[in-house]
């Protein structure tokens, strides 16, 4: 039976961002529900259970870089001794051989006419920006029309089409010509000169470049155990199996079948066109658009892949992205001497027949990882949908439209499905923490 039907904020989703949301509106004594169409807490964020075999879906490793996460996540959920930190060991797959991760910094790896063609290509770039004669700003992002143009006006065609491009038309299943940049941030930096020169002629071996050289994960549990410490706090909150069925915006009120809760502040975190069409602002979805994720968790003999938490696959040939290992993260996700691997790959939300089928990519495996394919055991294989939020290059209109109808309603947008962006955990749960303090402070 759940409390009250009139509520000062009730909010929609327990991934990580309606989880942070309710706590902290739960220690500010706002009455709060949370409802959550699944029977657990996390989201995104969670883990699987399958027989012997734990596993998130796919790799979830916890980028810290904001203090108020940190003091949320160290502190306030008290998780300092169970985070471990991990060193990223991450490379590329080109041309049969692995290539340190970030490929900018490592171009002394690839074969010499490549290596030649991405120096020559980003000196003649760079020669180029320095001697740009018009006002324009190359250094500030918005000043590039699509990701594809950002790719060519700053590392040159080399680094562009042997990497950058290829690898995030796969993962975004999205050309770079037509996507926008706004998702780019820390994801993908400024390349800085001296390190592509230097890296071009002087093997390293590791790299602490980018935004995840290092990063946290739960000793056990996997992330799960995330999600698991902000749930503990606010079980009385949270109502599981909750699917909501329509949202009336007018009269402040959210439908799960047949019961009804009213509202003063909205906080929503399920996928921004999923709660479009619950809306009756259904008519306006304004196309949004979104990757399929489908990912393979497989068993493999412990310590017998090639030993990094992750491989990138750039190449179009291969349906395969990107392959990585749990037992990596933490050897708690290994068992019985096996470890689990995760292979990702990816489709545009209107093209699913171009997921592929486990048999049309074991040669893939097989060769990725090493192992005959009699050595590799399917676990699952999980649709993750959606995956990422695709920036078209009408992103920003499209979302700040929205947003902005909604913002007149008292409903506010959090995590990386409810506001529809490119987010980590730590993003997801700032912005759940930011929803919060919309309403505390609207309450003063
Ligand atoms: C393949 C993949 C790999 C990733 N790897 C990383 C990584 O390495 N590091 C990192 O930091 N981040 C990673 N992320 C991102 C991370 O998972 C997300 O940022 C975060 O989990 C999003 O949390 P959220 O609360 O915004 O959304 P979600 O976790 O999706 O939560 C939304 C919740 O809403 C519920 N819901 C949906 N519809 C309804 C409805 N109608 N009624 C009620 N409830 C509903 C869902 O069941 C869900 O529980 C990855 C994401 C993906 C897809």
């Amino acid at each position: 039976m759940i409390k009250g039907e009139n509520q000062k904020v009730v909010i929609l989703g327990a991934g990580l961002a309606g989880l942070s949301s309710a706590f902290k509106l739960k220690k500010q004594g706002i009455e709060t529900i949370l409802l959550e169409k699944t029977s657990i807490a996390g989201g995104t964020a969670k883990t699987v259970k399958k027989n012997e075999y734990l596993f998130d879906l796919t790799g979830h490793a916890l980028h810290l870089s904001d203090d108020i996460a940190k003091e949320f996540i160290f502190n306030e959920l008290n998780l300092g001794k169970e985070l471990v930190a991990v060193e990223r060991k991450s490379v590329i797959l080109m041309d049969d051989e692995f290539i340190p991760y970030p490929f900018q910094y490592n171009l002394s790896y690839l074969e010499e006419n490549k290596r030649n063609l991405c120096v020559i290509e980003f000196l003649k770039t760079n020669y180029k920006n320095l001697h740009q004669t018009d006002n324009t700003n190359t250094n500030n992002l918005s000043f590039y029309r699509s990701f594809e143009q950002f790719c060519y006006s700053t590392l040159g065609k080399g680094i562009s089409e042997l990497f950058m491009i290829p690898y995030n038309e796969k993962l975004w299943a999205t050309k770079a010509k037509d996507m926008g940049i706004e998702w780019m941030g820390k994801y993908v930096p400024k390349p800085n000169f001296e390190k592509i020169i230097e890296g071009a002629f002087v093997k390293k071996e590791v790299d602490g470049s980018g935004y995840n050289a290092h990063f946290y994960y739960p000793k056990s549990g996997g992330i799960q155990t995330l999600s698991n410490a902000i749930y503990g706090d606010i079980r009385d909150l949270v109502y599981f199996n909750q699917e909501v069925t329509g949202v009336d915006l007018e009269n402040k009120e959210v439908f799960c079948g047949n019961k009804k809760y009213k509202y003063q502040y909205l906080i929503s975190s399920i996928p921004l066109p999923e709660f479009l069409k619950l809306t009756n602002l259904s008519d306006k979805d304004r196309n949004l658009k979104w990757n399929v994720v489908r990912a393979f968790f497989v068993a493999v003999p412990s310590k017998k892949t090639p030993p990094f938490t992750w491989i990138y696959v750039p190449d179009p040939k291969n349906k395969i992205y990107r392959i990585g290992n749990f037992s990596l993260f933490s050897p708690s996700l290994s068992t019985n001497n096996e470890d689990v691997l995760y292979i990702e790959c990816s489709a545009n939300h209107e093209e699913l027949e171009k997921l592929p089928t486990y048999e049309q990519i074991k040669d893939e495996i097989e060769k990725i990882t090493q192992l005959d394919i009699d050595k590799i055991k399917l676990i699952e294989i999980i649709d993750i949908c959606p995956g990422y939020p695709i920036y078209d290059l009408s992103w920003k209109e499209k979302v700040n439209s929205i947003k902005k109808d909604l913002e007149e309603k008292d409903v506010i947008v959090a995590g990386r499905y409810g506001s529809w962006k490119y987010e980590s955990m730590e993003d997801s749960i700032m912005d759940g923490i930011i929803a919060s303090n919309l309403i505390i402070q609207k309450g003063q």
